[in-house]
């Protein structure tokens, strides 16, 4: 039987909360308290953990009043996303949860369980009087992780140096506000899975050489998409700095010279597992391959169909019943749509998941780092105007996500990295619009 909750959201009592539990010291002291009665509980079922977060977010909820929003990522884990639908909160993709504080002005405190770029981009676009709390500051992307600022800007100037206005970044969602600001100095824009098409069109309207950062594999499928050749494409993998161009062979000058596109080299460990022999083992079984195009191109190139993952979604669910489907994105998203599809006679498998390759579909293991603890915790305090500062999400923000330590910009340079980044953010929104 399913848990009862005035939302309608059904989660069933017999199916594990969180997949593991965190040890105590990684919780922030201020939230120990409540991961101490979480891991106490006899169990991580519904039946067990649910009436002990009704106790806190109900009484939260109701105090903080209607002026507060949670949010998720897709990504979350499976029934963690139910307990966010489940308190009234949204569900969406890293695009839709970057709009969320422009097209609700009436909301002025939004709680983000997911990964900490994605929290932040909420922030570059909020006004003054909307604040914005990631429930786990350590939850951040592993991409975006290997393309701070701090390793871009030095390889940055190295290209600028010598390509001078030449050179334009076009920066992924999946980048901190300061990469996002850098995209925004230089006449680029930010970009997401479903519009990254539609921005590399733009950009080569332009004629002007573009900066990729950060991932890889979003970069040379895009690439193929709207037509950019392999020969005019160049990777410089994460970590270069300025000095490591400069330093460059003669050859390897030659090919940058004439690379129109020049490739950071990030990536997802998620999505970087799915590989062609996963599609020819499904396809033989008669299922059509949907992938997200974080996968390597070799593997978008045989798919049956790549995007975003609102693509995947309304893709499979639009399909007629009968329909088989392996998919490749993130674990908890794929699990989520087969319990969906199912219902609607569609059959749905997780891509990798072949003999002898069980365990490779995996979940985003540090977004899942906003498990109940921190959701209650994080709600528990906000109603007794506690929130730590740490929770808080400012535009320009870094957090080591290790230590959890937050380096914030002082006022003026914050000002001026919102500024840039939303010019980035803002010109997204125009081409994409202009697009559809
Ligand atoms: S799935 Fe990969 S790209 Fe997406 S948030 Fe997790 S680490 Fe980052």
């Amino acid at each position: 039987m399913a848990s009862p909750h005035p939302s309608g959201i059904l989660i069933r009592p017999d199916i594990p909360i969180c997949q593991t539990d965190l040890p105590l010291d990684s919780y922030q002291p201020e939230f120990q308290p409540y991961a101490e009665e979480y891991l106490a509980l006899p169990d991580r079922m519904a039946a067990s953990v649910l009436p002990w977060m009704d106790g806190y977010l109900e009484r939260a909820i109701d105090e903080i009043g209607p002026e507060l929003t949670l949010l998720a990522h897709y990504y979350m884990g499976g029934e963690i996303v139910k307990l966010v639908e489940r308190y009234g909160g949204t569900v969406a993709d890293s695009y839709q949860l970057a709009r969320e504080a422009v097209l609700h002005p009436e909301k002025k405190i939004f709680v983000e369980s997911a990964v900490h770029f994605m929290a932040e981009a909420i922030a570059l676009l909020a006004a003054p009087d909307q604040q914005v709390y990631i429930t786990n500051p350590r939850s951040g992307c592993t991409m975006e992780m290997m393309a701070k600022a701090f390793m871009v800007e030095p390889a940055f100037d190295a290209l600028h140096e010598r390509y001078g206005d030449d050179l334009m970044v076009v920066a992924y969602m999946n980048t901190s506000g300061r990469v996002k600001a850098l995209a925004g100095r230089t006449g680029g824009a930010v970009c997401t899975s479903s519009n990254a098409g539609a921005i590399m069109r733009w950009a080569r309207a332009q004629g002007r050489r573009v900066f990729f950062v950060p991932d890889e594999h979003l970069g040379r499928n895009v690439a193929a998409q709207v037509g950019i050749g392999e020969e005019v494409t160049y990777l410089l993998p994460a970590g270069h700095d300025g000095a490591d161009v400069a330093s460059l062979s003669e050859s390897e000058q030659a090919l940058l010279d004439r690379a129109e596109l020049i490739l950071w080299g990030s990536f997802c460990g998620v999505h970087t597992v799915f590989r062609p022999e996963h599609v020819t083992y499904w396809r033989e079984r008669g299922y059509s391959v949907v992938v997200h195009p974080e996968s390597p191109r070799e593997t978008v190139a045989m798919a049956d169909g790549a995007g975003s993952t609102r693509y995947l979604w309304n893709h499979v669910m639009q399909a007629p019943a009968g329909s088989r489907f392996a998919v490749g994105t993130e674990g908890h998203f794929v699990r989520n749509l087969k319990e969906q599809a199912v219902l609607r006679g569609i059959d749905v498998v997780h891509l990798a998941d072949m003999p002898g390759n069980e365990a490779a579909g995996c979940g985003c293991a540090t977004m899942s780092r906003n498990d109940p603890p921190h959701l209650v915790a994080m709600l528990d305090l906000l109603r007794q105007g506690k929130a730590p500062d740490i929770n808080r999400v400012l535009a320009g923000d870094v957090v080591d996500e290790i230590t959890g330590y937050r380096d914030r910009l002082d006022a003026d340079a914050r000002a001026e990295t919102a500024q840039s980044a939303r010019r980035a953010l803002e010109r997204m929104i125009e081409i994409t619009e202009a697009a559809s």
